[in-house]
C-alpha cells in the first residue's frame, strides 16, 4: 500500500533521512521505533508531503506521491495524527472533530463519520461541547485520534501517541489503536515507547541516525538482543 524506496530528506542543507526504505501493506500495523532525534517524525512528515525528499521515491497505492503537496496526500487518504495532539485549544471538541473532515469528499459523510467516531470514543462524546484545552492529556489524545478518523483515512499514521501520558493512559491509547486496527485500518506508528508499540504491531523498523538499521516481525524485534539492550533496558 505504501512504499518508501531509498528516501533521502531533511531540512534545508541538513539531510536527516538517509536511504530509508520501508513498506506498509494493507491491513498491517507497522511501527518505526528509535531514540529521540532518530528521524521518526521526519519520516512521517516526508510521507505526509510536509517535507519533500531530495531523492528516492514514495508510492501509495501504485501512485508516485513523492512530489505531491500535503493537501493532495490527505485527499488520497493518508492522515497524520501529529505529535503533541495539536488540537485547536479554544475550539470545542465537536469543532475540532469537524476540522478532521476536511479531506475532499469528506463533508458528504461528515455526520456518519461523527457517529462512527463517537461510538468508538464514548468519553469524547461526553465532552463534545467542552473546549479542547479543558481536557486532560489523555482525553486530548483521544480527540486527536478521533479527529484523524473523521477523514476516514486509508492509512492512519500516529506520531508518538504515548508522549507525555501516564502509563495507565498509554495503555488506554494502545487499546484504542487496537480497536481501530480491528476495523481493518492500516496503521503506521512511530514511537519511543518501544515495548508497547512492538506489542501492538505486526512488523517494525528500527531507525538510528536517520537510517533503518533493523527490520523484522514485531515479535522478533522484541527478542532481538540489540533492541532489548538499546531500547528495552533488558
Ligand atoms: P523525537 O522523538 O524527538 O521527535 P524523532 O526521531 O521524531 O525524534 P525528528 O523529529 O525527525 O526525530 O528529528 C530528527 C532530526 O531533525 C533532529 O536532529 C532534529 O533536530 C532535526 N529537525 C527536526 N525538525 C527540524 C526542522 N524543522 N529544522 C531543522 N532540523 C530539524
Amino acid at each position: 500500500m505504501l512504499e518508501l524506496d531509498k528516501v533521502h530528506a531533511g531540512y534545508g542543507a541538513t539531510t536527516i533521512l538517509h536511504d530509508v526504505s520501508l513498506n506498509v501493506d494493507e491491513g498491517e500495523v507497522v511501527t518505526i521505533v528509535g531514540a529521540n532525534g532518530a528521524g521518526k517524525t521526519t519520516t512521517l512528515r516526508t510521507i505526509s508531503g510536509l517535507v519533500t525528499p531530495t531523492s528516492g521515491r514514495i508510492v501509495f497505492d501504485g501512485e508516485d506521491i513523492t512530489k505531491l503537496t500535503a493537501h493532495e496526500i490527505v485527499d488520497l487518504g493518508i492522515t497524520l495524527i501529529p505529535e503533541g495532539r495539536q488540537l485547536f485549544p479554544d475550539m470545542t471538541v465537536r469543532e475540532n472533530l469537524m476540522m478532521g473532515a476536511y479531506r475532499s469528499g469528506a463533508r458528504a459523510y461528515q455526520a456518519d463519520a461523527l457517529d462512527e467516531v463517537l461510538t468508538l470514543f464514548p468519553r469524547v462524546k461526553e465532552r463534545l461541547s467542552q473546549k479542547a484545552n479543558s481536557l486532560s492529556g489523555g482525553e486530548q489524545q483521544m480527540v486527536a485520534i478521533a479527529r484523524g478518523l473523521m477523514a476516514r483515512p486509508r492509512l492512519l499514521m500516529f506520531d508518538e501517541p504515548s508522549l507525555g501520558l501516564a502509563p495507565i493512559i498509554v495503555a488506554q491509547v494502545f487499546e484504542v489503536i487496537a480497536t481501530i486496527v480491528e476495523t481493518g485500518a492500516t496503521v503506521l506508528i512511530v514511537e519511543q515507547n518501544v515495548f508497547h508499540t512492538l506489542k501492538a504491531a505486526d512488523r517494525g523498523y528500527v531507525l538510528e541516525n536517520g537510517e533503518v538499521v533493523l527490520s523484522d516481525h514485531a515479535a522478533a524485534l522484541l527478542d532481538n538482543s540489540h533492541v532489548r539492550k538499546a531500547y528495552l533496558g533488558i
